[in-house]
């Protein structure tokens, strides 16, 4: 055994119902005039948390966007330095999320997030950024929330459709922690936990959407913070690599084409790292891993086919050809021969 560990500060409150603990949280931080941050349809929360902590919202700024582009942060930056704000309340997902890292990045200020979904960011000191339709990411220490709530309340509002992808974007941080390349125990523990959480919540979750299963949809949302606390610890590899070519190359959903591919980037790694698919089988309770992430793809995703997501065969040829150009770490070696077996199967929907 040998391995690096370093972990990340971090501040978690979990418990159903903890929004009401923002106000408290906020003042811990020293924040006494925040910009609460959400997307456009998540307007109505944002004003919700404004409404809460009364005289610590400075502003509502329900403007985040997918993939933060740049002239959304850069009239967030206008709206923080008008409203005189000291600190970031980003209520919602990944890219409300990324947003407040994108101020914080800028500003120095402090963060408070609290995730709506299970996508993952607000663990991580990772920020992905777009300019000019570029998406590009850092590293960097100033971007990591300061304080993270989770209450499994705020996201038993995600339709079916947002839901189950966004809990195989998390499963995804976790199958990949367990071959990373500075993989180590704790984490690796934290990953089975997470994938086992996950493979037996969001079934039940997609069976009854409504919110109504507050257990299944809590244990969600704990394998998703261990998730995000994989990601934003250890490296990832070619599925991380192959979402982010084919979301950012044609424009995908994010957690959409995170959920599709999963089963497939386990399965090209399969031979290559039999340690971590066993750990992933034995979370899923199933013999294979790469079978068991593909059944549980069908069950909660929403669509099962690259052909249903509106490529073509010539796009698959693209995606393989960029996913080769800057070579990564992945157990079993990237080729685009065989990457392109991978796209191929992926585009077909067939059990890998
Ligand atoms: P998102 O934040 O764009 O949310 C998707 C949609 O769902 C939005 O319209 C949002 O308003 C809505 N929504 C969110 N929560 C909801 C709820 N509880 N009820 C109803 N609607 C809700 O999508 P996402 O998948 O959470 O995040 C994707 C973005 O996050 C991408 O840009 C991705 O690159 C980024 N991301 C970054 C990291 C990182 O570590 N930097 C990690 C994961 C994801």
């Amino acid at each position: 055994m040998e391995f690096v560990y370093e972990a990340n500060p971090a501040r978690v409150i979990f418990a159903w119902g903890a929004r009401a603990k923002v106000a408290e949280e906020l003042d811990r931080l020293g924040i006494s005039r925040a910009i609460v941050l959400s997307t456009p349809a998540q307007a109505a929360l944002a004003g919700e948390m404004a409404r809460d902590i009364g005289a610590r919202a400075a502003i509502v700024y329900p403007g985040a966007a997918m993939h933060t582009p740049l002239e959304v942060t850069e009239s967030a930056l206008d709206a923080v330095q008008s409203s005189g704000a000291d600190g970031i309340l980003s209520a919602g997902g990944g890219s409300t999320i990324g947003l407040g890292k994108a101020l914080a990045l800028r500003t120095g200020l402090r963060q408070l997030a609290v995730p709506t979904t299970f996508a993952g960011s607000e663990m991580t000191p990772i920020l992905g950024q777009t300019e000019r339709g570029v998406k590009t990411t850092l590293r960097s220490a100033k971007v990591l929330p300061n304080t993270v709530i989770y209450d499994p309340a705020l996201v038993t509002t995600m339709p079916a459709a947002i839901a189950g992808p966004s809990g195989m974007n998390a499963m995804a941080h976790s199958v990949e922690a367990l071959y990373a390349k500075d993989s180590n125990p704790v984490i690796s523990l934290m990953a089975e936990e997470s994938i086992r959480s996950l493979g037996r919540s969001l079934p039940r979750i997609l069976a009854n959407p409504l919110g109504d299963d507050r257990d299944a949809w809590t244990d969600a949302v704990y394998g998703a913070w261990l998730g995000s606390t994989c990601l934003g610890t250890v490296g990832m590899a070619i599925h991380h690599k192959i979402c982010h070519t084919l979301g950012g190359t044609f424009n995908l959903d994010h957690a959409g084409i995170h959920c599709l591919m999963l089963p497939y980037s386990a399965a090209y790694n399969r031979e290559s790292a039999p340690n971590a698919m066993r750990r992933v089988a034995a979370a899923l309770g199933v013999e294979d891993g790469p079978a068991g992430l593909y059944d549980l793809m069908q069950k909660v995703g929403m669509r099962r086919s690259l052909r249903e997501f509106g490529l073509t065969e010539d796009d698959l040829e693209r995606a393989a050809d960029l996913a080769v150009t800057n070579p990564y770490y992945n157990p079993r070696p990237v080729t685009r021969v065989d990457i392109l077996d991978m796209l191929k199967a992926a585009y077909e929907g067939a059990r890998p």
